[in-house]
């Protein structure tokens, strides 16, 4: 395999499960942990490695270490592996997922940015989904019942607890406690502000075609996903949370070991449900709209990059990330027609982004 951000949270599950099956590392892509990077050469032998910066290729050791985007592009053009996995985090997740499927390559994806921006210009049907909840719904579509509405469930986040009054005194390292697992610092407080959830129902709604989309918070996070059918019945995926069950069905497309522990439900004892407010998730307003119009997902995303990165230098306060992601949604009408229109209207509304005033 080829695999993208093999550093990161989703990166370092997917090389657990390529050791525990035996599957083979053609390419390894990373960052700036080098020293993470370098264990990873170690144990699985790639044939190539590429890094972000140029600075940090002496210190890896490998024979063939190239850097840049570009450079990534080369490594997969290069690779004979027909498999991808893509687990970079970001807007930089895009090019990666055209060229692989450009070179005909079969695409396991983390990258949910990639759908979220583009994903009228992606072909789905070379593309799996690493995302306990859309493997859940996947799961859960077996059957030859009429499906009515296809749900997501969200953890709420960092601040799902918090008094309303105390979201604008919250600082960086509250919104990286997240209240049930340990991700990659973006995607945690893209959970914080309910934006990974919206991103999860346009991702659904490419993957799995026009229809009804919803998500509710479970706090538990032992569902994933449920399906409503027409009949008024509704059935729900559950499993102990861990990346390791999408990786390995997106690797390997079925699972007969077992890869979690199976859930207990009688040392559950009980779940609980809450809707999602807009009050405390102010972004849940474009919800129904966005799904009407998925193309302005680039919108949404490049706003949402670009206030992430003002909120973690410090400029601004994390409620102002929705106000700025909000304010861009109003300002930016149009839908992207072709890919270069995706590039040209993600650097536009950084740009607008940076440069507005909360
Ligand atoms: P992390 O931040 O933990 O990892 C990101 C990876 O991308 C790291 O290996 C990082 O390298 C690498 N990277 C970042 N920028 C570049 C670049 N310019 N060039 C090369 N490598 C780069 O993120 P996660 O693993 O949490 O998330 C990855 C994707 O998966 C995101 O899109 C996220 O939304 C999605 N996802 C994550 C889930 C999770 O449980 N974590 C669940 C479902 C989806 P380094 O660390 O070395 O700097």
């Amino acid at each position: 395999m080829i695999l993208l951000g093999s550093t990161g949270s989703i990166g370092v599950n997917a090389l657990n499960i390529a050791k525990q099956f035996q599957l083979s590392v053609d390419t390894l892509v990373a960052g700036r942990n080098i020293a993470l990077l370098n264990e990873q050469i170690k144990e699985h032998h790639p044939k190539r490695v590429v890094v972000m910066r140029e600075e940090d290729c002496s210190s890896v050791s490998h024979p063939d270490v190239r850097f840049g985007e570009t450079a990534i592009l080369e490594a997969i053009e290069e690779s004979s592996s027909n498999h991808v996995i893509n687990a970079l985090v970001g807007f930089v997740g895009f090019r990666p997922t055209l060229k692989a499927l450009e070179c005909g390559k079969r695409v396991a994806l983390a990258n949910k940015e990639s759908l979220v921006v583009g994903g009228s210009f992606v072909d789905t049907s070379s593309i799996v989904p690493i995302d306990s909840e859309h493997f859940g719904l996947w799961y859960l579509q077996h059957g030859a019942r009429r499906i009515e509405r296809m749900i997501v469930t969200a953890s709420g986040g960092a601040f799902r607890d918090w008094p309303l009054d105390k979201l604008a005194d919250a600082t960086l390292e509250d919104a990286l406690k997240h209240p049930n697992w340990s991700m990659g610092r973006k995607i945690t407080i893209d959970s914080a502000s309910m934006v990974n959830k919206l991103f999860e129902l346009l991702e659904a709604r490419w993957l799995f075609g026009e229809g009804e989309y919803d998500a509710l918070i479970e706090t538990k996070s032992l569902i994933h996903a449920m399906i409503d059918y027409s009949d008024g019945s509704t059935t729900a995926h559950f499993a102990h949370a861990d990346m390791r069950l999408p990786i390995a069905y997106a690797l390997m497309g079925s699972v007969d070991t077992p890869i979690v522990d199976r859930i207990d439900l009688t040392r559950i004892g009980s779940l609980e449900f809450r809707s999602i407010d807009p009050q405390r998730y102010p972004i849940w307003q474009v919800k129904n709209e966005l799904l009407r119009n998925p193309s302005r997902g680039v919108i949404v995303n490049a706003a949402n990059e670009a206030a992430i990165e003002r909120f973690m230098a410090g400029d601004i306060r994390f409620i102002d990330i929705s106000t700025l992601i909000l304010d861009a949604y109003e300002a930016f009408s149009a839908s992207p027609r072709s890919v270069e229109e995706i590039f040209a209207m993600d650097a536009e509304v950084r740009h607008f982004v940076r440069n507005r005033k909360c």
